[in-house]
């Protein structure tokens, strides 16, 4: 009782309060008195995703269209990470039974060994379904073209590479797969955003709470160079537009020529190419050479510059000028389309949005054949998209001719249109395109197709398009 007494006398109480008002005025004025309080610095990126090169392609296997020089990168040093746009899933399977979803879930496993093999492990897929045609609008719709960006976009901030390696995104004759072009298309875009923090922000946003569930807090990234190999069969096309490299000299660490690695690393791929690896496994070093030679691995490896930040020549080493140092974000310089005449005709589809493409990413330079070249299936349908503009202040009738080839024949899509005022019109002009005959070399010429447009026996414009006929080909 006395203790309780003592504890709430006045005397106690009075000590009491007045110990606590001076922790508290001290607490308050700490910060005043030069305590400040020490902001803490923004957790730094994890360095072990930071990459030099990302390699951005389609498909398990299309890696191979650049392993010689990824071998030749990590050779110097250089750090790689890769994304895949597919799974492959599509397509024959060599080595077992598995088809569609469950091949798909076997390739990626033999892209990650064939990539594992160079010492590569950063790998992603984006998750596209694998599209068979040559027309790049086709894959980028199948994909999903937004989140196939929005996580392309999220692999830059997060490898922060210096340079980006991708297909060409153009449509030429030869194997022209939609899916290579969209790579090169989604790659391109990426390299374009990814520095800009008002594009896909809640990937940049730092947390607000002690365990942040939706904001990424990645920092924005520019790449400072883009680099694409083409998927045409004549290459020589893109000769002197890009850095060139010899696949044959000798890797430093493991002694061998590059296209040597290239070839171990593509063993993984059984699913797709089982019978002619284990026509390999058959030779020895000296025959193997030999037939590695006249399938191809042994040439050079070439790319084309698509752009540079940093200066540079378009034929220098893929890491000229490129400083350790990040550099601030580039908007593309865009080249707006020059004024078109009231009246006209124009190739729709994949060809008018490469020419807007190149225009909004800086890439009118970007070399492409004109006219406009593609390669089908004999045999089959082709079709050629066409924009019929009217900007005039009344309807006016056009009339579309198609000059063919001898022994091509025209299906539909000729004839008389009325276009009304300011409209803009779709036609779509259809070709059956003849068989090739057994004697038929498997080379073809390119033949031309014009299909011209007149009003008022005026020429308003002509859509052209060169054409080699195939015994196989990719869809249209
Ligand atoms: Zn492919």
């Amino acid at each position: 009782m006395l203790i309780l007494q003592a504890l709430f006398s006045k005397d106690f109480r009075d000590q009491f309060l007045k110990a606590l008002a001076t922790l508290v005025l001290t607490m308050l004025l700490a910060p005043l008195h030069g305590g400040a309080q020490e902001a803490k610095p923004l957790p730094v990126p994890d360095e072990r995703y930071k990459a030099d090169i990302l390699l951005v392609v389609a498909h398990p296997d299309d890696e191979g269209a650049a392993t010689p020089y990824l071998a030749r990168a990590l050779d110097e040093g250089k750090r790689v990470a890769v994304a895949f746009g597919t799974h492959g899933s599509s397509g024959a399977n060599e080595a077992s039974s598995e088809q569609a979803a469950a091949l798909g879930a076997i390739r990626e496993i033999e892209a990650r060994r064939a990539l594992a093999t160079l010492g590569i492990t950063n790998v992603w897929f984006l998750g596209g379904k694998d599209t068979a045609s040559q027309d790049v609008l086709q894959s980028l719709a199948n994909w999903g073209h937004g989140a196939a960006l929005e996580q392309l976009v999220r692999l830059v901030r997060l490898t922060r590479p210096e340079v980006i390696l991708t297909f060409l995104p153009g449509t030429f004759v030869g194997e022209d797969h939609g899916d290579h072009q969209a790579t090169g298309v989604l790659a391109t875009e990426a390299f374009d955003t990814a520095g800009d923090p008002s594009v896909f922000p809640e990937q940049l946003a730092g947390p607000m709470r002690r365990l942040e569930p939706f904001l990424e807090n990645l920092r924005s990234w520019q790449p400072k160079k883009v680099f694409y190999f083409p998927d045409a069969t004549n290459d020589g096309m893109f000769r002197g537009k890009g850095p060139e490299y010899s696949v044959k000299d000798i890797a430093k660490s493991a002694r061998q020529p590059y296209w040597r690695l290239a070839l171990e690393s593509f063993r993984a791929h059984q699913t797709q190419a089982k019978s002619y690896l284990d026509s390999l496994r058959k030779l020895n070093e000296a025959e193997l050479e030999k037939k590695a030679v006249a399938d191809g691995w042994g040439d050079a490896q070439r790319f084309v510059l698509g752009k540079s930040l940093v200066g540079g020549s378009a034929t220098g080493d893929v890491f000229e000028h490129i400083k350790p140092e990040a550099i601030p974000f580039v908007r593309p310089t865009i080249s707006p389309k020059p004024e078109p005449p009231e009246l006209y005709v124009e190739l729709a589809g994949p060809w008018s949005f490469y020419d807007d493409f190149r225009r909004a990413h800086g890439l009118t330079h970007l070399w492409h054949p004109e006219p406009p070249e593609i390669a089908l299936q004999a045999g089959t349908t082709l079709v050629i998209p066409l924009w019929l503009r009217n900007e005039t202040r009344g309807p006016k009738e056009v009339t579309l001719i198609a000059d063919l080839p001898a022994g091509w024949k025209l299906q539909s899509g000729a004839g008389k249109f009325v276009v009304a005022a300011k409209q803009v019109a779709a036609a779509r002009v259809e070709i059956e395109l003849p068989q090739l005959n057994d004697t038929a070399h498997e080379k073809q010429e390119l033949r031309e197709i014009t299909v011209r447009a007149e009003s008022n026996g005026q020429s308003i414009g002509a859509a052209k398009l060169r054409v080699e006929l195939r015994k196989r080909a990719l869809p249209q």
